[in-house]
């Protein structure tokens, strides 16, 4: 008996399809539904074992609502949501009273919805299988090559569309990635979520509303609107949610950092998941110096982040009012990664966009999520777009320079690392995921000679017909 591993040539060589979208996070997700809702026949290739990306891991979806609270994502986003409530997922929007809006959701239901919608659409969905190589010539790719256990597959279409996060196909096909930015040096730090059931909300809202100095408040006037920390708080406990933000320079953690109970962190942040198991998840953990497409460091960084989990854990148990009797009840499935390439496109976002809402006749989705970078220990950079507003995401920022039939989404998009920090979040990544997939899927349709040749107010046309917001809000 042979015991090695055949990883074979595959039998039946060439897979054609319309689009293939590689990548199964948010950014994914959207544009293997939108391309298939726009009649392409559409292949979702996944190295993973599950759909949805960090969107399963229980933190909330940023992004979706502008800081006025006003929705400024819809479409695919929309149908996910109401499937998600349907299954009984669906916690809603709520304000945090620091910064922004955020809809949260059950993980657990959330796992049920992707997939649901994906099968609705007719995805054709291949996981497990790795992306390795891309054949192409003169910026025109012909296939993506890929490995799973039934061998090597060559995975041919008209349109790819890199939701890799990594920007990986885009890479592989030649292009190239935004240089480091010498005023924002680094990446930012990878982090694992994780959850705990059996909180005490009404506990944990009063001590926010009794501490106030503990937690991150108002750092918007949109959200403020002229309101004390004190009253931001009152706010919190009114809300009747735990949308809590304990902050590094305050008492409680600052105290626990010093003393070594807890690990150097920004934040511990809090958002519910599901009111039947009284659950929340809390984003908190973090590894710098980590490059995620780096495997063998990313592999390293897990002990570290689990450690800081349990650490954590043990910590609120201890000292935060309304975990007393909580516990540890789950953890994400993979270690999550922020930031790694951004794929140079025909456009590239940039920090005065994102500050001041810029609109654009080019705009194919929202942003409305601050500039966000975390860094290594204490450090976050936090700063509101201009008057709790979006800005639009230009069509150049998915057009990889150079490749005339490849689009990007997600986190690897265009964009200069503050404004990176912004779009990276999963309302736009939603958005950005229905331009690519809307745009791929009339490409492909049209037999257009290549992206480009899409005129930006047809795509936009039949991003409002889906549903897409991209104009009328702030
Ligand atoms: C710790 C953490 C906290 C965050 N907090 C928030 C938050 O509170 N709210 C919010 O909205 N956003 C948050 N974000 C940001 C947001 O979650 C991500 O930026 C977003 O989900 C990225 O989606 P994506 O689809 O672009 O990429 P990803 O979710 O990274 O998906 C890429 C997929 O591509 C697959 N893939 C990659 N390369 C290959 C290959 N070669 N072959 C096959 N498959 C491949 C991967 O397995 C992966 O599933 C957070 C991110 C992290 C890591």
């Amino acid at each position: 008996m042979n015991n090695t591993l055949d990883v074979r040539e595959a039998s039946s060589a060439v897979r054609r399809y319309d689009v293939v979208v590689l990548g199964a996070g948010a950014s994914g997700l959207a544009a293997a539904v939108s391309a298939a809702r726009s009649g392409a026949r559409t292949l979702l290739v996944e190295a993973g074992s599950i759909v949805g990306g960090e969107l399963l891991t229980g933190m909330a979806i940023d992004g979706a609502l502008n800081g006025r609270g006003e929705w400024v994502v819809g479409g695919f986003a929309r149908e996910l949501f109401d499937e998600c409530e349907r299954l009984g997922g669906y916690v809603g929007p709520l304000c945090d009273w620091r910064l922004i809006w955020y809809v949260c959701v059950d993980p657990e239901v959330m796992k049920l919805a992707v997939y649901r919608v994906l099968a609705r659409h007719n995805v054709d969905l291949l996981l497990h299988t790795f992306v390795t190589s891309v054949t192409a010539a003169a910026g025109t790719v012909s296939a993506v090559n890929a490995v799973n256990k039934a061998g090597r597959l060559e995975l041919a279409a008209d349109v790819f569309i890199d939701c890799s996060g990594d920007g990986d196909l885009a890479t592989m096909a030649g292009a190239a990635a935004l240089p480091a930015d010498p005023k924002h040096p680094g990446l930012q730090p990878v982090s694992m979520m994780f959850r705990m059931a059996g909180v005490d909300t009404a506990r944990l809202t009063d001590f926010v509303r009794r501490h106030p100095e503990n937690c991150a408040l108002g750092e918007s006037e949109a959200i403020r609107g002229g309101r004390t920390d004190q009253q931001c708080a009152e706010e919190i406990h009114r809300q009747g949610q735990p949308t809590v933000f304990f902050k590094s320079s305050g008492p409680l953690l600052k105290h626990a950092i010093e003393s070594g109970e807890m690990y150097p962190t920004a934040l511990i942040m809090i958002q519910p998941t599901s009111a039947q198991r009284r659950e929340v998840c809390l984003n908190t953990t973090r590894v710098g110096g980590v490059n995620g497409t780096d495997t063998a460091s990313l592999s390293a960084a897990m002990g570290a982040l689990l450690d800081q989990v349990w650490q954590c854990v043990r910590f609120v148990k201890a000292r935060v009012p309304g975990f007393e009797d909580a516990h540890f009840s789950g953890v994400a499935s993979r270690v999550g990664i922020r930031e790694t390439r951004r794929i140079a496109g025909d456009v590239v976002l940039n920090e005065e966009d994102v500050h001041h809402g810029r609109k654009r006749a080019d705009g194919i989705g929202k942003g409305s999520h601050h500039i966000d970078i975390h860094e290594t220990g204490l450090g976050q950079v936090r700063i509101p777009v201009d008057d709790g507003g979006s800005y639009d995401i230009p069509w150049g920022c998915l057009l990889p320079r150079g490749l005339s039939n490849v689009i990007v989404a997600g986190r690897c998009l265009s964009a200069d690392r503050p404004a990176h920090g912004s779009a990276r979040v999963m309302g736009p990544c939603m958005a950005m995921g229905q331009a690519a997939g809307t745009a791929a899927a009339l490409v492909a349709g049209d037999r257009l000679p290549g992206v480009r040749a899409l005129p930006v107010e047809t795509l936009r046309a039949r991003l409002r017909a889906g549903g897409a917001i991209l104009d009328g809000t702030r």
